[in-house]
């Protein structure tokens, strides 16, 4: 296979219009409005646009139990589940619910994952940001995550010729999934940070999955200022000390100030930074969403995750058609009001700098004694 070290943007029409019910933070476009918003940039040359093919059962099953991808499928074709399957699989709650794509879709963002895998065996980068899904479970789904794709993503990387992976995850939960599916394996190593007392109450500090894991709860009101010190002080040391074959970011676009589902208070330079600070720590680079619920913040930032892989320039003032892409977007959400000016004309935020807290300090002092790097 001959390498193609330009990075890759891989999407799929099937994220327009397919929603989780009007009601569910998952009623907002996403991945539409990256695919949207990075032509509009002019970020997308030629021949790094990749669709997504939707998975087949017999991949997922490399990670997921038969029977669980079976009701997944019976489900899309029924409409609704019955006590028992949603019992058994946690599919038809509230979190996680029957929608007209239920199958279709996760199984296409796990396929790009899975796809990513295989055209990151001689190297390069790739941004799946349908991807991130780091909350399903082998045999229910969980969090609004009805498959893994990250574990899928990792398995997929794995068998084409990496075999240490690092994966590191930004979004505002714990994976709760990826943990489950990685613990105690000595060539993965999965750090995330991620905000204290919140669903799905795991990952905790002193957590370590069998030397597995690192994990960094972080309280509410996290700044940039305290994220990059995590990243300089913790994560960019241990992925460099790991010498990983991989490395698979989850960029979760929760962790911003403007998410309504979690109380962190990052702009998204924090994700650009690490984005391009991982990127020279391996050959391989596989970098995934995750969770966003806030429509501008989302697409503004998997966007801006995009042009800081292809090195674009980020203009002060995106261009008219960009901005037409942006006010475009509405939100049912009530009580939440109008999206700023800036939210409208513009890709990266402005810095949201500030005090590093008592806390992260000593948690961060911590690890690194615990790790080793102090
Ligand atoms: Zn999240």
């Amino acid at each position: 296979m001959t390498a193609d070290p330009a990075p890759k943007l891989i999407g799929s029409e099937i994220y327009r219009g397919s929603s989780y019910g009007s009601w569910h933070p998952l009623a907002i476009p996403r991945v539409s409005t990256v695919m949207d918003l990075t032509r509009a940039l002019g970020w997308v040359p030629p021949g790094s646009y990749i669709p997504s093919p939707r998975a087949k059962p017999a991949a997922l099953h490399a990670w997921h139990d038969p029977a669980y991808v079976a009701a997944l499928q019976r489900a899309e074709a029924d409409g609704e589940v019955d006590e028992e399957t949603r019992r058994r699989h946690d599919i038809g709650t509230v979190s996680n619910p029957i929608f007209p794509e239920i199958y279709r879709r996760p199984a296409t963002a796990a396929g790009g994952s899975l796809l990513a895998g295989e055209l990151l065996a001689t190297g390069g980068v790739i941004h799946n940001p349908a991807g991130g899904t780091h909350h399903g479970m082998p045999d229910r789904a969980g969090g609004f995550c009805y498959l893994n794709d990250p574990v899928l993503g990792i398995l997929s990387l794995r068998r084409n010729g990496a075999r240490r992976v690092a994966y590191v995850d930004i979004d505002a939960h714990h994976p709760d999934g990826v943990a489950v599916g990685f613990s105690g394996e000595p060539d993965v190593l999965m750090i995330s940070v991620h905000e204290e007392k919140r669903w799905p109450f795991t990952g905790a500090l002193e957590d370590r999955e069998g030397g597995s894991a690192v994990n960094l709860p972080v309280p509410a009101g996290l700044n940039d200022t305290e994220f990059n010190f995590i990243a300089g002080e913790l994560i960019l040391p241990l992925v460099e000390r790991f010498a990983p074959d991989a490395i698979v970011l989850q960029c979760g676009a929760d962790a911003v100030q403007e998410d309504p589902l979690s109380r962190l208070a990052l702009s998204n330079n924090a994700h650009f930074g690490m984005v391009a600070a991982l990127r020279p720590l391996s050959p391989r680079y596989l970098v995934l969403g995750g969770g966003g619920y806030n429509p501008w913040t989302v697409g503004r930032l998997w966007s801006g995750v995009w042009g800081t892989l292809l090195g674009a320039e980020m203009p002060d003032r995106v261009p008219p058609e960009a901005e037409e892409v942006l006010r475009a977007l509405s939100w049912s959400r009530k009580g939440r009001g109008a999206p700023t000016e800036a939210l409208m004309t513009t890709i990266r935020d402005a810095p949201r700098e500030g005090p590093i807290g008592e806390r992260v300090r000593a948690d961060v002092g911590f690890l690194r004694r615990r790790e080793g790097l102090a």
